[in-house]
């Protein structure tokens, strides 16, 4: 056992010391996370000015992002507090100091966590308009939609995302609308990216908090619902199961 929970606490100089250097250990991986992410700004910036139709070099930067974030900081994290824990060892503390000097690691996990979560939202939201408005310049509004057989005008929605058949008014001729691949695409990389962006906010308090778990998923999902009406239906069951499913546990 590292340390009995009998030893009474440690109130040395020594002691002391340790606690300012991990301290300052902590601090200074934060400081490193923030420096990172500084020097990714710029380039991350110019990939978003010049996103098409997708976001999958988004995920990818982020991918890498996490990996040096993080990924590499928590482990550094954990390596420190390995030290930090056989140091404390030699000197001899007590229980409830080892715990408090552990929690300060657990804090950072946490709040590097949640720095990122909120840093990968707000990347992806950005690149979601981005890519919105490329394919608002690209879709012409005005284009009519006309029947196959006798050229009348087709009542199609243009930000339609799945295909339908529609029996022309004219001449009862079905025709086949299939929407335009990044209209389809905005689901994923426009939509989806934005409805999280709208929740996000709610999803700390709901890893303790079944109201605030709901109002996430509300909030996700309606505007989902709003944004794609096609599909409003699929979400609504999503949304309402996962609403009053009370096994139904957020993932982080
Ligand atoms: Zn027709």
């Amino acid at each position: 056992m590292l340390s009995s929970i009998f030893k009474k606490d440690n109130h040395s100089d020594e002691f002391q010391k340790l606690i300012d250097r991990w301290d300052s250990f902590i601090e200074k991986l934060k400081e490193r996370y923030y420096e990172v992410l500084k020097q990714s700004e710029e380039p991350l910036n110019n990939v978003i000015e010049n996103l098409q139709f997708d976001n999958v070099i988004i995920h990818n930067v982020k991918t890498g992002l996490k990996n040096q974030t993080v990924e590499q900081l928590s482990e550094k994290a954990e390596e420190g507090w390995n030290k930090m824990q056989s140091e404390m060892e030699k000197i001899g503390v007590s229980w409830d100091q080892i715990n408090e000097q552990r929690n300060k690691l657990d804090h950072f996990k946490q709040w590097i966590d949640w720095q990122f979560g909120i840093f990968d939202v707000t990347t992806s939201g950005k690149a979601a308009r981005k890519i919105l408005d490329n394919v608002k310049k690209h879709i012409d509004d005005k284009k009519l939609h006309r029947c196959t057989q006798c050229a009348a005008e087709l009542p199609i929605k243009i930000y339609s995302f799945i295909s339908i058949n529609l029996k022309c008014d004219s001449c009862g001729s079905v025709n086949t609308y299939i929407p335009d691949d990044r209209i389809r695409a905005l689901e994923y990389y426009v939509l989806i990216p934005l409805a999280e962006e709208q929740a996000y906010p709610f999803k700390q308090k709901a890893k303790n908090d079944r109201e605030a778990q709901k109002q996430y998923f509300k909030t996700y999902y309606e505007f989902l619902m709003e944004n794609v009406p096609d599909k409003k239906e699929f979400y609504e069951r999503d949304m309402n199961e996962r609403i009053n499913n009370p096994f139904f546990k957020l993932s982080f």
